[in-house]
């Protein structure tokens, strides 16, 4: 009949009468193994309405009738046994029980596993996209977000605008108090600018002392003036020294709306630093908006300057 096989296997069968549901034929470890809940799966088939002895079926999954898992718990072990009830004969049932204990343990392991690793997988996710040093996103999350932005731009027809904002003189705090208290700015200038922004602003570091605000309501005139307030937030703030004196901090910004000032991101970035570098060249601690002009315009501010040192 191969039931000696099926003992090891780790199956058990019965073979009982339909209507008493007397075994005719139960293989050795029957008993042993659904012995205890042989009166629960008896009554399971009779009628669903039965309730179980529930000290000890803990839980019993019977969405087919016919086929159930059913968890057994004694003093020290907790089994999950499968039942399947089938025809054997006209007259006859058939019973067989598996013990799927170990497979349910290997099952709750991988579970537990699989979750491990979604957690750990969310974690590199948001390593991947976050600047160690200061905590607020990274260049790569940056690029990610423009992109998002642009989409919504194309389905809700909202404004793009894009802010490159570079610390100034930003090494004489490396060279005087060193690269640690360098980091400490950088840090702290990071918070203040997360805590002048609102939340229409994407605000990123995207290289040394280089930063990037992204907003999606703003033209760039409206992006201009968010700006300059975050600029004299930041203008008034004052920065303790290791040697507990006061500095202060400032930086120069290139504003760029998208489609008026390019279509892509790299076209948006190189116009926002000529922007910069206009705002570098001229003074320091201002905020630029690109224009086409700007560069001569940058030109014909050096030659005046020049023919004033000349006068
Ligand atoms: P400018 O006003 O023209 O921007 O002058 P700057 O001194 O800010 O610019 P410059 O490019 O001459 O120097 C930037 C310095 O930033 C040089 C580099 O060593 C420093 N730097 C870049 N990344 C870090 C960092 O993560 N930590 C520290 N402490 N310094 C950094
Ligand atoms: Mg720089
Ligand atoms: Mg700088």
């Amino acid at each position: 009949m191969g039931f000696d096989l099926l003992n090891k296997l780790n199956i058990v069968v019965a073979i009982c009468d339909r209507q008493t549901l007397m075994p005719s034929y139960s293989s050795s470890k029957f008993k042993a193994m659904i012995g205890a809940c042989g009166e629960a799966i008896f009554n399971l088939f009779e009628s669903k309405d039965k309730q179980f002895s529930r000290e000890k079926v803990l839980t019993v999954d019977a969405q087919n009738p016919y086929e159930f898992v059913i968890q057994l718990k004694d003093d020290r072990t907790r089994k999950t046994i499968k039942v399947t009830i089938s025809d054997y004969c006209k007259e006859q049932l058939m019973i067989v029980g598996q013990d799927i204990s170990e497979l349910k343990k290997l099952e709750y392991s991988l579970q537990s596993y699989a979750s491990i690793m979604e957690t750990q997988e969310k974690s590199l996710i948001k390593m991947a996209y976050t600047d160690s040093l200061t905590g607020i996103a990274n260049r790569r999350a940056m690029f990610k977000k423009f992109n998002e932005y642009i989409e919504y731009q194309n389905q809700d027809n909202i404004n793009v605008s894009l802010c490159v904002l570079d610390i100034d003189h930003f090494k004489q705090f490396n060279d005087i108090y060193g690269h640690e208290f360098g980091d400490d700015v950088l840090k702290s200038f990071a918070e203040k600018v997360t805590l002048a922004l609102d939340d229409d602003c994407y605000f990123a570091r995207i290289g040394g002392e280089e930063f990037c605000v992204l907003s999606y309501t703003r033209n760039s005139v409206e992006l201009n003036t968010l700006i300059h307030n975050v600029l004299d937030s930041i203008k008034f703030s004052e920065i303790l020294t290791p040697e507990k004196n006061i500095t202060q901090i400032s930086f120069s910004a290139g504003i760029v709306e998208y489609t008026k000032h390019g279509t892509t991101l790299d076209e948006l970035l190189s116009n926002a630093d000529k922007a910069l570098y206009f705002a570098k060249a001229t003074g320091r601690g201002q905020v630029i908006s690109f224009s086409t002009d700007l560069l001569a315009k940058h030109e014909a501010t050096l030659t005046a300057k020049f023919r004033e040192t000349k006068r």
